[in-house]
């Protein structure tokens, strides 16, 4: 058997019951076989063996007072795993499903999207299986300061600094930046995603659905084509799906679908501006299901259960969950004519469906160099932070774009270097890899 086969498997006898995890590493690791063969000193350090071993990860009991006055009981996790280039970097996410293999896949995946932003980031994740969804403010709050009292022991602004995701937004940002605070006696960069007036930056919330969609400005430009009049299916209501059809709009494209974890609208006239005003305040503020948009608008339908992967497109961007899109809907998106795929989550694509996506000449632009956007001007936060200034709108957006034209030079030529131009998750994974495994071995073992 060869160095990659014997690594995977040995991850999977040794970290049994993660899935997704190994489902994330061996994605990886075959697209690595050209740079292992060519570059024999990785193999020589040991290099894959220490990527899929973790620096460190902390599991710990959160215990708060719900409004009825009853204890309740959560797991917290945080999990550094590899600081070869930056401070670790990467989300939380409070979602009922989170567990130890979840965060392991998702904190595998950052460190290698981190790398080819071109900023000095690590990668970690981190989160709660606590579920935000029902619960009052003051819930939320005194759960969020019960996390922080844990976690900040190991986090920090030349450490760790975590940010939000699934179910972490805004109010749980401010909450938990509010207890470390506290706790540390310092005002710090330590969390991203902060509010504008204390120390968040502008484009933040909207940086990785903008960033997903000059992504696919990018790709498409390889094509000569460009989004305008495009239809455009989009799945998630959350903050990507958002921020990605409000600029997907912008640059003339036709939104027709957003979801749930229940069902999908689909508006045929498209999801504009005032539309979208509509699910921002449905969903941001009275925190409702977006099955309410058809009762508001009733030339659009409800799919209940569906996701929108059946609804014909020139263009999908998956920006819910993982493993949302199964080969069967890819094989129904390729049949319905879809020219691009963005992703906008993280894994949402089996890997039967990236098969799919590949084999049919499918734009197919990875989460990992797709969303990078979000993380990106995380590290444009950290930036603004430790100089004591703030950046405008303008000066933000115009480094986003920047990085992810870089992002997709860098993949696309590493992809033709190693003989696959259109490959982006070749190309995406190798030059991330490049970056780490390098700075890896540089610094010895460790
Ligand atoms: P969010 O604001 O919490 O929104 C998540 C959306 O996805 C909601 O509409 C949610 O519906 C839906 N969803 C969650 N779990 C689902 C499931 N199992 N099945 C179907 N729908 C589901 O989260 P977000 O920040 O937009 O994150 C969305 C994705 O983007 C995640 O994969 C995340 O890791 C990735 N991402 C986020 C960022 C960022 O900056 N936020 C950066 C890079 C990547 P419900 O309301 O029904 O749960």
């Amino acid at each position: 058997m060869g160095y990659i086969e014997d690594v995977l498997n040995d991850v999977t006898r040794k970290t049994p019951a993660q899935p997704e995890f190994h489902q994330a590493v061996t994605e990886v690791f075959d697209s690595l076989r050209p740079v292992l063969d060519r570059n024999p000193k990785y193999q020589d350090n040991s290099i894959l063996e220490r990527l899929v071993v973790p620096d460190r990860i902390v599991v710990f009991r959160v215990g708060w007072i719900d409004d009825r006055g009853k204890y309740q009981i959560n797991r917290g996790y945080r999990v550094q795993f590899n600081n070869a280039i930056g401070p670790y970097k990467g989300g939380l996410r409070f979602h009922p499903t989170v567990y130890m293999g979840l965060l392991k896949f998702l904190a595998f995946e950052q460190v290698f999207k981190n790398a080819l932003t071109t900023l000095p980031m690590g990668g970690g994740k981190g989160g709660s299986d606590f579920d935000p969804k029902g619960k009052s403010d003051n819930e939320v709050m005194r759960f969020c300061q019960s996390l922080m009292t844990e976690l900040h022991r190991y986090i920090g602004p030349n450490t760790d600094v975590p940010a939000g995701d699934i179910g972490v937004g805004a109010r749980e940002i401010g909450f938990m930046f509010g207890q470390y605070k506290r706790l540390a006696n310092e005002f710090t960069g330590t969390l991203t995603g902060k509010s504008f007036g204390w120390g968040g930056s502008l484009i933040r919330p909207e940086a990785t659905g903008y960033g997903t969609t000059y992504f696919a400005q990018e790709m498409l430009a390889t094509r000569d084509q460009t989004l305008e009049g495009k239809v455009c299916t989009v799945s998630g209501s959350g903050n990507v799906a958002q921020y990605l059809v409000e600029r997907v709009t912008q640059f003339g494209g036709k939104c027709v679908t957003m979801s749930d974890s229940n069902g999908t609208i689909h508006d045929p006239d498209g999801i504009d501006a005032e539309k979208l005003q509509y699910v921002m305040q449905l969903k941001n503020v009275r925190r409702g299901r977006i099955r309410a948009y058809v009762e508001k608008y009733p030339t659009a339908r409800y799919l209940d259960g569906q996701k929108p992967w059946g609804v014909p497109c020139d263009c999908a961007f998956p920006c819910a969950t993982q493993n949302e899109v199964s080969a069967a809907d890819a094989q129904i998106l390729v049949k319905n004519g879809c020219l691009l795929v963005a992703e906008g989550a993280n894994m949402p694509t089996e890997p039967g469906g990236v098969e799919v996506f590949l084999k049919n000449g499918i734009l197919y632009g990875p989460g990992k160099a797709a969303n990078a956007g979000g993380v990106a001007v995380s590290g444009l936060e950290m930036a603004q932070n430790s100089q004591h200034l703030t950046w405008t709108r303008e000066e933000v957006d115009s480094r986003l774009r920047q990085i992810m034209h870089s992002i997709h030079t860098d993949a696309r030529r590493t992809a033709a270097e190693y003989g696959a131009p259109d490959n982006y998750v070749m190309g995406a994974n190798i030059a991330g890899f490049v970056k780490v495994a390098d700075a890896m071995v540089d610094q010895g073992i460790v």
